[in-house]
């Protein structure tokens, strides 16, 4: 058997056994399986996913997606991010084009026009090719995001990126998610407390009003609701 496939029956016995597990059990698993071969993203919404990985690895591997299109404050974040857990190593993702290079092959402002293109050369192809170096990623996605990710497992295998696919947190509702971050003094990117409550890219980034779903504000009025990282 390749190593693929091991780690994909592996995934799929996982996905059993750690069906109940705590965020702490799922990570504990992950870093006692992969040792330094896994990668925790982030947007830098929040460092609720960093703060728990880290009591099991502190120097574990964080992975931004730096897609040349960040609001300021969530650069900051991601610097806050190092300063406050000193031992973690964050992997900046970028595209093979920078910005301006993308504006003179496809013109200005591709995410206007095709967000969807502009989403696969920003961020599925970098997160592709750095993911190609690990065995598994972790990531903050939860359940009540979005009803795409209703049925989202704890452990899974992530056949578009061919490696296993750790969703710690899938389980917990707003309530456990705030009340972690109030009751441990989670670092927050300062716009979720001016109405930014699910932060991408500027361009495709609006406020969202209270009791609206917060994925709303993700490329509004485009006909798009995910990136592509998770679907
Ligand atoms: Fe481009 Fe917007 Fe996608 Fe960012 S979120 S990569 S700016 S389309």
């Amino acid at each position: 058997m390749t190593a693929t496939a091991d780690y994909k029956t592996l995934a799929e016995r996982a996905s059993k056994e750690l069906a109940e597990a705590t965020a702490t059990e799922a990570l504990r698993w992950t870093a006692e399986t992969f040792g330094d071969d896994f990668i925790v993203a982030s947007n830098m919404q929040d460092a609720v996913l960093i703060d728990l990985a880290t009591q099991v690895k502190p120097d574990v591997d964080v992975l931004f997606l730096q897609t040349g299109y960040h609001f300021p404050e969530t650069i900051g974040t991601r610097d806050a991010v190092q300063a406050v857990y000193p031992g973690v190593r964050i992997v900046n993702a970028e595209a093979e084009q920078s910005v301006a290079e993308q504006d003179a092959e496809y013109g200005p402002k591709l995410h206007e026009r095709d967000p969807n293109q502009c989403c696969h050369l920003r961020k599925v192809v970098p997160l592709r090719k750095t993911l190609a170096k690990y065995s598994a990623w972790v990531t903050g996605v939860r359940r009540v995001d979005a009803p795409t990710r209703a049925n989202t497992p704890i452990v899974t295998w992530d056949d578009r990126n061919g490696l296993v696919k750790i969703n710690p947190i899938a389980p917990w509702s707003d309530d456990e998610f705030n009340g972690y971050i109030s009751e441990h003094g989670i670092l927050e990117n300062p716009l979720v407390s001016i109405g930014y409550l699910s932060i991408g890219c500027a361009p495709c980034t609006a406020k969202v009003a209270p009791g609206q779903d917060p994925r709303s504000g993700r490329w509004a009025g485009q006909g798009k609701t995910e990136c592509g990282l998770h679907g």
